[in-house]
């Protein structure tokens, strides 16, 4: 396996773990039991770390996450459960509905 992206939080390692599946990546979530309540700072070892099981994917998750960081100031409110998510998802984290995107 191959470490692709640390996560900044539980969530983060969601949302990107959803982008990779969605995109046929199989990933793997370290840590993600590890850090505590909201408002806490983990240690940086116990940040959720998202690694990719399959080789010949590395370079196909690698672009989906430039291509998440880029968009991560960009987000869609969920129509279902009102979760932001990344501009690139297709469907909710949260939820798993189809999300509408603007325009
Ligand atoms: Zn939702």
């Amino acid at each position: 396996m191959r470490r692709v992206f640390i996560a900044s939080g539980i969530s983060e390692a969601q949302l990107v773990r959803q982008m990779l599946e969605t995109a046929g990546v199989s990933v793997q979530v370290l840590n993600e039991h590890a850090s505590g309540g909201l408002g806490e700072l983990p240690a940086t070892e116990a940040w959720p770390e998202i690694w990719v099981e399959r080789e010949h994917q590395l370079a196909h998750a690698q672009s989906l996450i430039r291509d998440y960081e880029s968009a991560s100031d960009q987000t869609v409110d969920c129509g279902t459960c009102s979760e932001p998510n990344p501009v690139t998802f297709e469907i909710c984290w949260h939820c798993r509905e189809p999300l509408l995107q603007p325009g």
